[in-house]
């Protein structure tokens, strides 16, 4: 049986990344697929760890290349899921989580229908992600109209989803997101159902 693969996605601020984040570390079975980005990285963030930070001539070699499964520009910038590593987990029968966009979320259902579980994550309302940008103090206050802008319009993208949890006690949702990470390795489209029958009379 093939492994599964999540989409979480959501407004930047929602908090879908830490979750993500935690989710991994909580289930030995996932793991974050790690984007290529050209965007600068943030204090704190890790090559490697939050993202692969390449220039705009790397990214495009590696459009050419055909490494990505997906790649799409947002905010200025281009993000990029790597191909292989997605497949060999898939392979091996784990949880690929993925921290992407819209544009990325309906790439991989249509990639992979049977295996995508989708989840959109967002604040309560739109005051509390202004807030939470605002915090974060990485963003100055025009990147910030831009990041609500967009989630504005991703938000009216919410129908292609399987499931949306408002993001209002950080560890209510990490239970919840939790919940639906390991429901998605129970899909009935997941399974080959022949293999699966005959295997259950003890014919394999
Ligand atoms: P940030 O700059 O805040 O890290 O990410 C900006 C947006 O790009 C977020 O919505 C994030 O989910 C999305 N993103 C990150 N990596 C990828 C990717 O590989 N593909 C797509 N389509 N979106 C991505």
């Amino acid at each position: 049986m093939s492994g599964s693969l999540v989409v979480v996605s959501g407004p930047s601020g929602s908090g879908k990344s830490s979750l993500c984040k935690a989710v991994c570390e909580a289930y030995d079975f996932a793991h974050l697929s790690i984007s290529t980005t050209t965007r600068a990285p943030r204090s704190g963030e890790r090559e490697g760890e939050d993202y692969f930070f390449a220039s705009k001539e790397q990214f495009l070699a590696a459009i050419d290349s055909g490494d990505f499964l997906e790649w799409a520009q947002v905010h200025d910038n281009f993000y990029g899921t790597s191909k292989s590593r997605v497949i060999e987990a898939l392979e091996a029968g784990r949880t690929v989580l993925f921290d992407i966009d819209v544009q990325g979320q309906a790439a991989i259902s249509a990639l992979f229908p049977k295996e995508t579980t989708s989840v959109f994550v967002t604040t309560p309302d739109i005051a509390v992600l202004r807030q939470r940008l605002a915090g974060r103090g990485t963003d100055s206050e025009e990147v910030i109209e831009k990041r609500l802008i967009n989630a504005l319009i991703e938000m009216n993208q919410l129908d292609r989803y399987d499931y949306l949890l408002v993001n209002d006690d950080y560890d209510d949702s990490l239970e919840v997101l939790k919940a639906m990470v390991l429901a998605s390795r129970y899909k009935v489209s997941r399974v080959s159902l022949p293999e699966f029958i005959s295997t259950w009379k003890g014919q394999s």
